[in-house]
């Protein structure tokens, strides 16, 4: 049993707060907010700053806002992992492809990954990646973790959630940003061993886009904590494995709202009296654990809380951060493996697909009005998008992660990458169930008998649907790691303004709690205002300086982002500024829905892709072009023109063509499953 944690020393965070009134509360206070609000939007909020002091370095996205951006800063640098790092990454991934093509990477009649696979793994170092070597990993940097987990989501999207459950939100981040040095030394080496799977427990039924209100509770019980309540829906909380629990410490005489904390708890091997766990059946992530569960009068050794009392939903907002890039990772290849599905041919062997022409598969064989659909303007439009968005989706993931190896908390960046790739991901699913027509509603059956146990032998003619049978996969992004209306509409606005309101908003605010004017204050931001209008209106905002290849057109539309954000700056202050204290009510403005963030997921999407492409093909520059284009027409709030779907039609037609480089580079490689009742082939159906 490990002793208990040096509570105020183990992070270097500030002791919790007394319970006197804040700063916020005041101020929501006298904007009219109701005691509940006040509570939970002060709770989150505190968490939110607590969170900011375990990074260092100004936010780039912001920057962009309201000062001078530099492009490098946005730049995810190249892969450069060590040669131990990319041996175990090349072993890895070589270990699974041979466990697909030989069917046994599943346990179709568990529905999990198969033992076979995760005993493999673990023997492989895998589950070590990115813990550090002091502690038996590989030390693999959050940097270098990108194209990792592109691979594992090809190979099957379940291994890439489960290596982010296990790594990012579950509990090798929290160790160790928040563990004592014995924490590390007693878990980590047995989490690198595979001995103990990682899970994370933030949700419960009561609660879960506002986590400020938990109810799973512990209290102490001599050397131990006794824990109570439910957590639901949590990922890879399997049976004797660890999972990190985000709950509320009792008794401990800490403010309400302010009595968050982590435990790290042992799952145990089998239910008991004071355990009991229940596997959700989910229509995503087939081939995971997902459970809920109870605990009753639980018992977790002293030593196990992580981190401060009181820093429970920091700490957790802070590991939430770190892994923002991987879902947008994930999401960019489902969108190719998506686009992959339509264009390619399943049926044909890859040695006899001619390496130019029209696209083989559905769009191109399935005909209507005398020509293949794939050439009507409006499905070559859809393509096209998706994959200008897909390819901006997969540079802002890289991002993420470089700016988080690189301790840098960029909240709205993060924020941006999850709602961005995740809509782009549900919109191709959309167009592409669409784009297959009535075949998409098939059952798959092949699918519906392994998880009823019964698989078919391999040469059945069952139908499969890859499209159909994954839409709930698809959708289900835009909801789990925060909602993205939440994100866009409570969290956005919350990051992008938080600086502002503690310099400017705050003083006002308690500088009228008192009965004074706050001349001082309000001059100050009266100043700030008016410098930034001014800042607004320059024609070269930012720096392009020290960007690899420097192509013109790059550094056009990387200029041309700058001045958008700083255009989209001046739209937030002059919201704050026309709304005072009141502003967060009308935070929709700044959110989601054609407001201040729509635009910025835009721009910034454009921007990070400008950065990131040195490739000199005018694929290339067209995407960027069409990138640009698009983020310019939100700003100037008009809707897609013409001139921007013939080019969204040119993209999609180079996507579709073998021998393109787009095609080449983005979807030739990706096996397509086969077309739900194929009507080249009905007769084996019937
Ligand atoms: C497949 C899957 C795996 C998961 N794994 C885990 C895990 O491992 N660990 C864990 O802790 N959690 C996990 N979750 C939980 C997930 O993070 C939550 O589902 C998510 O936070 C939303 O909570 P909720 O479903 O309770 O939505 P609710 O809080 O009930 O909200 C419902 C919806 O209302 C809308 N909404 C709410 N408030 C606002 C607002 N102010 N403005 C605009 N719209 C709003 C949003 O669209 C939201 O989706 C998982 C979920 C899924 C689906």
């Amino acid at each position: 049993m490990l002793p208990a944690a040096d509570t105020d020393t183990a992070t270097g965070s500030a002791p919790a707060r007394p319970a006197t009134p804040d700063a916020i509360s005041l101020i929501l206070a006298q904007a009219g907010r109701s005691a509940e609000e006040i509570a939970a939007l002060a709770t989150l909020d505190d968490a939110d700053r607590s969170a900011e002091g375990q990074f260092s370095g100004e936010p780039p996205t912001l920057t962009s806002l309201f000062g001078k951006a530099r492009a490098t800063e946005f730049d995810a640098g190249r892969f450069s992992p060590s040669p131990t790092v990319a041996a175990t990454m090349a072993a890895v991934l070589e270990f699974l492809i041979e466990r697909k093509r030989a069917g046994t990477l599943l346990d179709n009649r568990l529905m999990l990954l198969h033992a076979g696979t995760i005993a493999g793994l673990a023997r492989l170092g895998f589950f070590g990646l990115a813990i550090p070597e002091a502690y038996g990993g590989h030390g693999a940097r959050l940097g270098d973790l990108g194209p990792l987990l592109r691979a594992l989501t090809l190979v099957h999207p379940d291994l890439a959630v489960m290596f982010e459950v296990h790594n990012f939100l579950g509990p090798v981040t929290p160790l160790l940003d928040f563990g004592t040095e014995q924490q590390k030394r007693h878990f980590l080496p047995r989490m690198a061993r595979g001995e103990l799977l990682g899970s994370f427990a933030l949700t419960e039924p009561g609660v879960g886009a506002d986590p400020s209100r938990l109810s799973l509770s512990a209290r102490r019980d001599g050397d131990q904590w006794l824990v109570s309540g439910v957590k639901w829906p949590i990922t890879n909380v399997v049976y004797g494995g660890i999972c990190i629990l985000v709950l509320k410490l009792e008794g401990e005489n800490l403010p309400q709202g302010r009595d968050s904390a982590m435990l790290v708890f042992e799952v145990p091997q089998a239910d008991d009296a004071r355990f009991r766990m229940v596997r959700n059946r989910l229509n995503a992530f087939d081939y995971l654990w997902n459970a809920r569960f109870r605990m009753t009068d639980c018992p977790v050794p002293i030593g196990n809380l992580l981190g401060p009392p009181g820093k429970g939903l920091a700490q957790a907002f802070s590991s939430l951060a770190k892994g923002r890039g991987g879902i947008c990772v994930n999401s960019a290849v489902k969108i190719f493996r998506l686009l992959a599905q339509l264009i390619q041919d399943p049926e044909a062997a890859a040695e006899t697909v001619p390496a130019t022409g029209g696209p083989r598969g559905w769009i191109g064989f399935r005909h209507t009005f005398g020509k293949p659909i794939g050439e009507a303007p409006r499905i070559r439009t859809w393509v096209g998008r998706a994959t200008a968005e897909a390819l901006a989706a997969r540079c802002l993931g890289d991002v993420c992660f470089r700016l988080a190896a690189n301790g840098i908390r960029d909240e709205t960046m993060g924020m941006i990458a999850k709602v961005y790739s995740t809509r782009a991901l549900l919109q191709t699913a959309i167009h592409a169930y669409q784009i297959q027509g009535g075949r998409s509603v098939h059952v798959d059956e092949r699918r519906l008998a392994a998880r009823d146990g019964h698989p078919l032998p391999a040469d059945a003619y069952a139908i499969e649907n890859y499209i159909g049978e994954n839409i709930h996969e698809f959708a289900i992004a835009t909801v789990y790691e925060g909602p993205n209306p939440v994100l866009a509409d409570v969290g956005a606005p919350n990051a992008m303004t938080r600086g502002i309101r503690a310099k400017y908003l705050e003083p006002i605010g308690l500088a009228e709690a008192k009965g004074h004017f706050g001349w001082a204050p309000k001059l100050g931001f009266a100043w700030y205002v008016a410098a930034n209008v001014l800042g607004s209106l320059h024609p070269w905002p930012g720096s392009v300086e020290g960007i690899r290849n420097p192509l013109p057109w790059r550094q056009r539309l990387i200029r041309r982002a700058f001045r958008r954000n700083r255009i989209l700056g001046r739209r937030i202050l002059l919201v704050i500024a026309r709304y005072q204290k009141s502003f967060i009510d009308e935070s929709f403005l700044l959110g989601d829905e054609g407001g201040v963030f729509d635009c910025l997921c835009a721009s910034v999407a454009s921007l990070v892709y400008a950065i990131a492409t040195d490739r000199s093909e005018p694929e290339y520059q067209l995407v960027g072009e069409s990138l640009d284009l698009e983020a310019q027409l939100l700003l100037a709030h008009r809707s897609v023109t013409p001139h921007l779907q013939r080019r969204f039609a040119d993209i999609g037609r180079a996507v579709m063509t073998p021998g393109n480089v787009l095609h080449r580079d983005l979807v030739a490689d990706i096996h397509a499953s086969p077309i739900p009742l194929d009507p080249r082939s009905i007769d084996r159906f019937i």
